[in-house]
C-alpha cells in the first residue's frame, strides 16, 4: 500500500502519524529539526511543547477542551496516552513533564513498524500522493513560499492579530443594540450586523487609563514584532494618544443608540458577528498583547459587556495559519489540490489540543483515503466536529483568526437557557451530546 507522507513531527503530525499506522497503513513522517531549527523549539524531538507545559484543563464534564481530551482518548490518541502517562500535579489541568512526554511520543512512533521518520526540510509540495501538511505556527520559509504559491499571498498569514471573542448571549442588550455604521448594508441583517456598546466621557477616560496600566505579554525572544500599523494592539493605539482610540475603531460616528437615541455617545465599542451560528461575536479592532487576567477585568468595563463570557481571549502572535474557510474543504484538503491534507495549528486552530486533535482527525480521513474509503468529519456537536466545521466553513472568511475550541462553536441546545448563568446546565448537556455523537462516530468505523 502507498504509504501516506506528512510533513511535522509535532503534536498535529506526531498524532496523524500514530492514527494512521493504527489503520494498518504506512507513514513517512518527515521533519526538518534539528537540522533546520526554528526560534522556539529546543530538541530534535517529536511533539515538542515550545512554552507552557500544560494541555488545560481535563474536566471534560464543564470545559470544551477538557471535552477535546475526552474524544482524543476514545479515539486511542498518541498525544493524550503519552500526556497522561507523564501526567505532573496541576490541579484540574492536565500539566506534564515536557521532556518526557516528547521523548516518550518519539520513542513510541519509532517503535512502531508502520512509522519511518526520515530527517529534512521539504521545501516543495508535491502534486501527487496522499500528504499531510502539518508545519505548525513556524512552518519553514521556503515552504511556506510554496505554499502561498498555490493558495495565493494573502492565504498564508505570518502572525495573527487576534481580538476577544464573546458569547453572544453573555451581552447586555439593554445598554447595547444592533446597527451598521450608517446603517449600510443591503438587508436587515446587514444593516444590524454589529452589535454596539456606547461609551460616556468618563467611561472612556476610565478605560484609557485601564488600558496604560495593564500588564502585557512581551513577543518571545526570535519572535519579531513584524505586525503593522493595520493591527496594532489597542493598548499601543492608546499610547500613541488618548483620544486615537476615539479616532479609530472606538468612533462613534454613524450610529445612534436605540436605548436613547438624543444622547451622542462619547465612543462606540463595535463587536462583529464571527460564527454562522451567530453565537459568538468579535470586538472589532481590539487585537491585544494584554495578559489574559487584565483583558478580563478591562474589557467588562465596556458598558454591556459586565457580564460578558469570553470564548477566547486577543493575543499576537507569530503564526503561520492559512485562511482554512476559503481554501479547505470539510475533508481538510486543499479544494484546488486535494492530494494536500493540512492539520493542526497552520490550519487555524490554536493550542497543542487543538492542534492534536486535528492531527487524529486528518490522520484518520488519510489512512481512509489509503484503503479506498471516504471518512466524514464527526458532527458538529462534537468538540473535533465544532473545531472543524468553524475553520472550514462556520468561520468568516473575510476576519478569519484562529481559534481555540469553545462551547460558543457547539449548535445551541433547544430550551437550554442561555448567559452565564445557564452554563451549569448548558455544558453539562453539550458534553453528554458530544460524547455520545462522538462515539457513534468512531463506532462506524
Ligand atoms: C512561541 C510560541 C509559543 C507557543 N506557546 C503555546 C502554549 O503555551 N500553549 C499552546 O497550547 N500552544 C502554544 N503555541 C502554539 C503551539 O505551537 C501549537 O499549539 C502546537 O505546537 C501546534 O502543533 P502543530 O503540530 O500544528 O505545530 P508544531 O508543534 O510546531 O509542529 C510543526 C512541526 O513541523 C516542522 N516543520 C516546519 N516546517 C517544516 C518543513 N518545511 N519540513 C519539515 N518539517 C517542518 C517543525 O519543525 C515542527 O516540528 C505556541 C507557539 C509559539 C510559536
Amino acid at each position: 500500500m502507498e504509504p501516506v507522507n506528512i510533513i511535522g513531527a509535532g503534536l498535529a503530525g506526531s498524532e496523524a502519524a500514530w492514527q494512521i499506522a493504527r489503520a494498518g497503513v504506512p507513514v513517512i513522517l518527515h521533519e526538518m529539526r534539528p537540522s533546520v531549527e526554528t526560534f522556539a523549539h529546543k530538541t530534535g524531538d517529536c511533539a515538542e511543547m515550545v512554552c507552557s507545559n500544560s494541555f488545560r484543563s481535563d474536566d471534560d464534564v464543564m470545559n470544551a477542551v477538557g471535552l477535546l481530551h475526552w474524544e482524543m482518548r476514545a479515539a486511542g490518541g498518541l498525544i493524550m496516552e503519552m500526556a497522561d502517562r507523564h501526567r505532573l500535579p496541576a490541579g484540574g489541568a492536565l500539566a506534564v513533564d515536557r521532556d518526557a512526554f516528547s521523548q516518550a511520543v518519539t520513542q513510541t512512533l519509532r517503535a512502531d513498524p508502520l512509522i519511518e521518520i526520515r530527517n529534512g526540510e521539504i521545501a516543495d509540495l508535491p502534486d501527487t500522493g496522499n500528504w499531510i501538511v502539518a508545519t505548525g505556527p513556524l512552518t519553514s520559509d521556503r515552504l511556506a513560499t510554496a505554499i502561498r504559491g498555490l493558495t495565493g499571498t494573502e492565504a498564508l498569514a505570518f502572525f495573527d492579530a487576534i481580538a476577544p471573542i464573546v458569547h453572544a448571549d453573555t451581552i447586555d442588550m439593554s445598554v447595547a443594540w444592533e446597527q451598521s455604521r450608517y446603517d449600510k448594508g443591503e438587508t436587515e441583517a446587514e444593516r444590524r450586523a454589529y452589535i454596539n456598546c456606547p461609551m460616556t466621557k468618563p467611561q472612556y477616560e476610565a478605560f484609557i487609563d485601564a488600558l496604560l496600566a495593564a500588564d502585557k505579554t512581551e513577543f518571545h525572544e526570535g519572535e519579531t514584532a513584524g505586525y503593522f500599523d493595520g493591527c496594532l494592539p489597542i493598548e499601543v493605539m492608546a499610547e500613541r494618544g488618548r483620544e486615537t482610540l476615539r479616532h479609530g475603531p472606538m468612533k462613534p460616528v454613524g450610529l445612534t443608540n436605540t436605548h436613547n437615541p438624543e444622547e451622542k455617545a462619547y465612543a462606540v465599542v463595535q463587536l462583529r458577528r464571527d460564527n454562522a451560528l451567530g453565537t459568538l461575536y468579535n470586538i472589532v479592532g481590539f487585537q491585544t498583547k494584554m495578559k489574559y487576567g487584565a483583558q478580563t477585568q478591562v474589557f467588562r468595563m465596556i458598558p454591556g459587556l459586565e457580564n460578558a463570557s469570553f470564548a477566547r481571549l486577543g493575543g499576537i502572535h507569530r503564526n503561520s495559519f492559512l485562511n482554512s474557510p476559503t481554501l479547505l474543504d470539510d475533508r481538510m484538503r486543499l479544494r484546488n489540490q486535494p492530494n494536500l491534507r493540512f492539520a493542526g495549528q497552520v490550519t487555524g486552530v490554536e493550542g497543542y489540543v487543538e492542534s492534536a486533535a486535528m492531527g487524529l482527525l486528518a490522520g484518520r480521513m488519510a489512512a481512509a483515503q489509503a484503503k479506498g474509503q471516504d471518512l466524514a468529519p464527526p458532527p458538529f456537536t462534537t468538540a473535533t466536529g465544532a473545531l472543524v466545521n468553524h475553520i472550514t466553513g462556520g468561520a468568516e472568511a473575510r476576519t478569519f483568526q484562529p481559534m481555540n475550541v469553545n462551547f460558543g462553536l457547539f449548535p445551541p441546545l433547544d430550551q437550554m437557557k442561555g448567559g452565564r448563568k445557564g452554563r451549569k446546565d448548558r455544558y453539562p448537556a453539550y458534553t453528554q451530546r458530544a460524547k455520545d455523537d462522538f462515539s457513534a462516530w468512531l463506532a462506524t468505523q
